[in-house]
């Protein structure tokens, strides 16, 4: 082969080397329907199948996790005939390994679905992780390792987030904050949603810790069927710190006894029945 032509082709080879080295796969994340999330969350829980999921019909409004799961939600609006006493949001799984922290959130829209009167105007958020959840095996962090629950951007966290986890938790991966708060698409759309909604209680479900911690103004819940009030104080980033602290939106934070094991069903309706009368009592009260 001629001199210029070796040249040329060597070149060219190289310049495809480069290329391909350069190039990663590209991975386009698949964004997922609501029926493929149900039928996902469907084969992952013990006491939630999909047609208990797909049944509430739940909506997405562009919120996505880093996997590409649709972040659902269903609201409970105003009646025409009664004017709301406030609003409220629940959600669940923010911890991907608290099955029964989102399996119980379908059992109480099951009776919101049968029992809603217009008494408040609610936003149910059953699953804030989906992929914690449902990866093959379930983790309390989002798909970047990072603890939502730590990612909120409260007051603190610029000088206390990272430090408390490196000090405090000698790096526990299961604690860790983010590299900055807000970092992740799931809580910056749960953020979003407080800002839109403008909620009078944000209710977020946990386990296994069996107990009711409170944060914000107003008085908290004693008890929620048989779960008692125990004051934990707050971490940097975490929900009750940034919306109960700075926002001043009163969190009840209910964690369940167990996170593998549901509450029987008795017991699933005396927590609702607690909530909803606490909830009645103190939100007038917030509203002024
Ligand atoms: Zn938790």
């Amino acid at each position: 082969m001629p001199i210029p032509y070796l040249r040329f082709t060597l070149t060219l080879l190289l310049g495809l080397l480069s290329l391909l080295s350069v190039a990663e796969p590209h991975q386009d994340i698949k964004r997922r329907t609501i029926t493929e999330l149900c039928y996902e969350i469907g084969n992952k829980l013990g006491s939630v199948n999909e047609e208990d999921c797909l049944k509430q019909d739940l909506v997405q409004n562009g919120g996505y996790s880093k996997q590409g799961r649709p972040l659902g939600y269903k609201i409970y609006p105003p009646l025409s005939t009664r004017k709301p006493l406030g609003k409220v949001l629940l959600m669940g799984g923010i911890h991907g390994d608290e099955y029964s922290a989102i399996s119980i959130m379908f059992k109480w829209m099951d009776k919101l679905n049968k029992h809603h009167s217009g008494l408040f105007h609610w936003t149910v958020i059953p699953c804030l992780n989906p992929d914690g959840l449902l990866q093959r095996k379930a983790q309390r962090q989002n798909a970047n390792g990072v603890d939502l629950n730590r990612n909120f951007p409260s007051k603190d966290w610029d000088d206390l987030a990272l430090k408390y986890w490196k000090e405090r938790t000698y790096k526990n991966p299961r604690r860790f904050p983010g590299d900055r708060p807000l970092s992740e698409s799931e809580t910056i759309w749960f953020d979003k949603t407080i800002k839109e909604f403008q909620p009078d209680v944000i209710i977020a479900v946990h386990a296994p810790h069996r107990l009711v911690d409170f944060d914000g103004p107003l008085r908290a819940p004693k008890r929620l069927g048989n779960l008692q009030l125990r004051l934990l104080g707050t971490y940097p980033g975490s929900l009750g710190n940034y919306a109960g602290g700075d926002l001043g939106i009163p969190v009840v934070t209910v964690e369940l006894a167990s996170a593998g094991i549901m509450p029987s069903a008795g017991e699933i309706s005396r927590m609702w029945v607690d909530i909803v009368r606490w909830l009645r009592t103190e939100i007038p009260k917030a509203r002024g």
